[in-house]
């Protein structure tokens, strides 16, 4: 299996997208360093800019970001991120998600967060973010504990937001597209 083969990403209301991810341990380290790669390729392709590991079926803890500044790429590989301290000060911006296609709302997040993962050579990093990285941050985090932006919003809109991804998704299998 190629490392760059890319992987279906899964869409709601797939289970995996409201399961609770386990932390990676010793025993993980294969499969993840054998993921990552893909799941980063998978997530370029798309596009997107964040992408977690339950997005395509494994309920590890694993999350790949990248903003690619100046279209150059930058990723981030997180393995059992964790936020450790956030902002009292809010900020809000639109979302999307590759598992809710086509779908935008505005979220409201705290605007900075510190969060520690380890890398994919086993040593711990922390970053602290603000801006559009600060929110895909815990916009991934969230998809680790079965969380989805939606769930950010008041049970109106999301739930005319989930109705309006159900037709779409009804119509474009109908269409066979
Ligand atoms: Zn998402």
């Amino acid at each position: 299996m190629s490392e760059t083969e890319l992987l279906p990403i899964l869409l709601v209301p797939d289970a995996h997208l409201r399961a609770k991810a386990r932390p990676v341990g010793a025993g993980d380290t294969e499969t993840v360093r054998a993921l990552a790669p893909r799941m980063l390729a998978t997530m370029y392709k798309a596009p997107g800019i964040g992408l977690a590991a339950p997005q395509i079926g494994s309920l590890l803890r694993l999350v790949v970001i990248d903003l690619q500044p100046d279209d150059k790429p930058s990723p981030f590989i997180m393995v059992n991120p964790e936020i450790v301290a956030t902002s009292a000060e809010l900020a809000t911006r639109e979302e999307g998600c590759l598992s809710l296609p086509n779908q935008y709302a505005d979220v409201t997040r705290p605007a900075e967060v510190k969060v520690r993962w380890t890398n994919l050579e086993g040593s711990r990093q922390e970053l602290t973010a603000d801006g559009l990285l600060a929110a895909c941050i815990q916009h991934e985090i969230d998809h680790l504990n079965g969380v989805l932006f939606v769930d950010h919003l008041s049970p109106l809109k999301r739930n005319m937001l989930l109705r309006r991804l159900a037709k779409e998704l009804k119509a474009k299998a109908r269409d066979g597209e």
